[in-house]
């Protein structure tokens, strides 16, 4: 085992361990708080002035952070991590690891403002626990506040133990789910304001674990979003809605449009529109039968990618939903931009709407829409009195608990059968 770091002098991984181990073995009543530290663009530094330059930087931070805490240990964690051992600290001594700043020098020889260093803490640890576990907390600490902006410092405790074991647990049946046909499609209906029949329905996924049992998308899309595995779940939700559809046709039952989300991830699939259209096509589905729901957020995010596909998808017949519009994201140049058919609009919308305000977003938001010939749909009706407010501001749609919650693919079978149907989609 090398005792020492070549670049920085510092501890290696295991030698800090061991001697972390021997500190905490010595002074059983001292209180110890495992710091790990981690650069965010470290890698864009790298590639960008060099791996001698971003040496420099780790030797000089090495130092720095070795020297900050007088009686700490400190060692090279990994490639551009730090960690160290430092008597337990107090708010004050937390506020100003979160206040740390890179090397003076550094700033004035390297242009290393878009390079931040974040901490994860693992405070007070139990000296029964081997050192590396603490140094793991601290690990999941610091990456819990990765690609949160503004956040420079996280302390391990129980609750981002437990999300991170519920992560851990949804990454290692994710697969299997998708082979053991864990994954169902809900439908829920979509009515037409004005006749009050059904016009349309949004596929939601539900996950159906047989020992986690029964999972809302909230717990695991952002996940898989994260990881990727977004667009396989995808692609299996559609193909399910398509074979839903046929089977349904060919049990007679006149259909309604059907809409499934497109998450932003999806948009990587450089052969999206390829994929949806040869889905849609297998099972003999009328495009127009078959809507896309896009969120504005994705569209800031990737919108050359999504104007291509959306573009072929439009263009082919399929109906564009422009999801959540009014959530925060919203662009008003991205309603010229995109060519969608129908604005879906936030349920935020609606719930902060002030009826007897002369100044209502979701009332300028029905006039947008129907000033740029696109058909409106609110989401998250639950009341009457939203359902009569928003037949006043001239909405076509309406969809959420007041008529119906999201329903199993039998009991909305039975929705279509036994409802009268509205062509307004
Ligand atoms: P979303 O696309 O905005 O879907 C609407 C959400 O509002 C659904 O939550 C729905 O169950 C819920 N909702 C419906 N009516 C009401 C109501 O009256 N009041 C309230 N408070 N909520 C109502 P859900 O099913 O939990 O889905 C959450 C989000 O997960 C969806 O938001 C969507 O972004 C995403 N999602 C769901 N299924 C899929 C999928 O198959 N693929 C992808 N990529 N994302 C999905
Ligand atoms: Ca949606
Ligand atoms: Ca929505």
């Amino acid at each position: 085992m090398d005792e020492y770091d070549k670049l920085t002098g510092l501890y290696t991984r295991e030698a800090f361990c061991y001697h972390a181990e021997q500190r905490v073995k010595n002074n059983p009543e001292q209180k110890f708080d495992i710091v790990l530290s981690d650069f965010i663009n470290f890698k864009h530094f790298n590639s960008r002035y060099g791996t001698e330059a971003g040496d420099w930087l780790l030797l000089k931070t090495g130092e720095m952070l070795s020297m900050d805490g007088n009686d700490a240990i400190c060692g090279r964690y990994g490639a551009d991590r730090f960690v160290s051992i430092v008597p337990h600290m107090d708010e004050a001594a937390l506020s100003n690891l979160e206040n740390f700043q890179l090397p003076e020098q550094a700033k004035d020889e390297l242009p290393v403002f878009s390079i931040v260093v974040k901490f994860g803490v693992c405070a007070d640890i139990d000296h029964n626990m081997p050192i590396s576990v603490s140094c793991d907390r601290a690990y999941m600490a610091v990456q819990s506040v990765k690609h949160q902006y503004g956040r420079n410092l996280a302390v391990y405790d129980d609750d981002l133990g437990k999300a991170i074991h519920q992560e851990l647990i949804i990454e290692e049946n994710m697969k299997s789910a998708l082979e053991n046909n864990q994954f169902h499609v809900y439908y829920q209906p979509k009515m037409d304001i004005s006749s009050e029949t059904i016009c349309g329905a949004e596929a939601l996924v539900r996950w159906i674990h047989p020992t986690l049992g029964f999972m809302n998308p909230g717990i695991f899309i952002p996940l898989f979003e994260k990881n990727g595995f977004i667009t396989s779940m995808d692609l299996f939700i559609w193909e399910q809605v398509c074979r839903d559809l046929s089977e349904w046709r060919d049990k007679g039952i006149a259909l309604v449009p059907v809409s499934v989300n497109i998450s932003r991830k999806d948009f990587n699939l450089h052969d999206l529109s390829d994929r949806i259209i040869h889905i849609v096509d297998w099972y003999h589905i009328d495009h127009s039968l078959f809507h896309l729901e896009v969120t504005e957020s994705s569209y800031a995010e990737n919108a050359e990618d999504i104007m291509k596909h959306i573009n072929i998808l439009h263009e082919a017949g399929f109906v564009i939903e422009l999801d959540d519009f009014g959530s925060g994201y919203t662009s008003l140049s991205t309603l010229n931009d995109m060519n969608i058919d129908i604005l879906k609009l936030d349920i935020s919308l609606l719930q902060k709407d002030k009826p007897d305000s002369d100044r209502s977003v979701l009332n300028f938001a029905m006039q947008l829409a129907r000033m740029m010939k696109l058909r409106t749909i609110q989401e998250g009706v639950e009341t009457k009195e939203q359902l009569e407010r928003l037949k006043a501001l001239g909405c076509d749609c309406i969809q959420g608990y007041y008529y119906s919650k999201p329903l199993t693919k039998n009991q909305f079978e039975d929705f279509l059968t036994n409802r009268q149907l509205s062509s307004v989609l």
